[in-house]
């Protein structure tokens, strides 16, 4: 049964359902193309007339080109619909220690990418954020720009950045220089929730409409999507179930609490492990660590088996409190799943509640590029709305 809150919505006037069904169709064009005009009208249900004054529409604002002629056994050649490559995005990924500048065309494809240093300090990481998206506006004169897509390893409330324990920047306005300076409007976003949104926009899950996304990095963050609307919560602070301390006596977290989620299942949990294995360790990235493990290293093994088992425990708190369909897990443990994967499945399937069900795990195909592709997914949606508008 679906409830109406009627107290929310109100009759749709006529520009409205226009433009609904303006982004009905610029969505199936994103989605099917290329994808003649019959065959919009066919999968829309929408008419014939109706489709071909919103093509002619987007047609004259450069979101959807024409071509190439497509063939039929009989009667007049369609002509293929599509996104037009030439609208672009600035999307960008700020880390603890590296940031991303990267272009990227209306098709999630990426055709340039730059990587710095994080700076400590927030103003200057702002002022070399703008001298290089500057450099790119200029390098791509004759292409639109359509906006920039911010990921941070925090919580964004109103333009500041509320809670960023592993970035260590304080309240800050990011989003008002660079969108100054750039003269693009600028959307920013917690990294969880872009990772989830690439999944959803990109990862061919739009079907779902209960789905949490776990990120796994310096720390844990969770993306929520519930009955197909992301968790917001007050503050925009839903999802913080990495520091849910599992353990209160634990080591300290960056929060300010002790033994957090993160403190226990994140890439620098296994770093520390390993550390407290061997003392010939010396200075040693996470990758290392997982080339060590498939290299046979027994302790490397073991520091990531831990970082699993503790993984999946913590993900049982997200099993039993929201119950969802999947949990689709980002971060570089993924890339040697067959190792680890059937670890974390076990924990979250030992503590099923009775009638429950455990959710399918999934790794996300993650080429480290997760974080942007949501970027990218959060200027357009702006423009597109999703099918189903989750970021909403
Ligand atoms: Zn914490």
């Amino acid at each position: 049964m679906s409830v109406i809150d009627l107290e929310r919505i109100q009759g749709a006037s006529s520009e409205v359902v226009r433009d609904i069904n303006r982004r009905i169709v610029l969505n199936l064009i994103r989605t099917r193309q290329p994808i003649s005009r019959a065959d919009l009208a066919r999968t829309s249900g929408l008419q014939r007339s109706t489709i071909s004054l919103i093509v002619e529409e987007l047609v004259d604002e450069h979101w959807v080109i024409e071509g190439p002629t497509g063939r039929l056994p009989r009667g007049r050649r369609p002509t293929f619909l599509r996104l037009n490559d030439e609208r672009v995005i600035i999307g960008i990924d700020i880390r603890p220690t590296q940031t991303t500048i990267a272009l990227a065309n209306v098709n999630g494809k990426f055709t340039s990418q730059e990587v710095i240093r994080t700076p400590a300090d927030p103003e200057l990481a702002v002022d070399a954020l703008i001298g290089r998206i500057q450099a790119l506006i200029h390098a791509c004169r004759g292409q639109k720009i359509d906006g920039i897509g911010i990921s941070l390893p925090g919580r964004v409330n109103a333009d500041h950045l509320v809670f960023a324990p592993n970035l260590k920047w304080r309240d800050f306005d990011i989003r008002g220089p660079i969108a100054k300076a750039a003269g693009l409007e600028v959307e920013l976003e917690n990294a969880a929730n872009a990772c989830l949104l690439a999944t959803v926009w990109f990862g061919r899950m739009e079907s779902f409409r209960n789905l949490v996304q776990v990120t796994v990095s310096e720390g844990i963050g969770t993306g929520i999507l519930i009955n197909g609307q992301l968790a917001r919560g007050l503050n925009n602070m839903a999802g913080e179930f990495g520091h849910v301390p599992l353990d209160p006596t634990g080591p300290p977290c960056g929060c300010g609490s002790r033994g957090c989620w993160e403190v226990f299942g994140s890439n620098r949990a296994a770093i520390r492990y390993f550390h407290e294995s061997t003392s010939h360790a010396g200075d040693l990235s996470f990758l290392d660590l997982l080339s060590f493990a498939d290299q046979g290293d027994t302790l490397a093994v073991k520091a990531l088996e831990k970082m699993a088992h503790y993984l999946g425990r913590g993900m049982r708190m997200i099993v039993a409190g929201l119950a969802p369909e999947r949990i689709v897990i980002t971060g570089d443990l993924t890339r040697s799943w067959r190792l680890f994967g059937p670890i974390i499945e076990g924990e979250v399937r030992n503590q099923v509640l009775p009638g429950g069900c455990p959710p399918l795990l999934i790794p996300a195909d993650d080429d480290g590029m997760s974080r942007l592709r949501g970027t990218v997914a959060l200027v357009l949606q702006k423009h597109f709305g999703a099918s189903r508008e989750i970021l909403a």
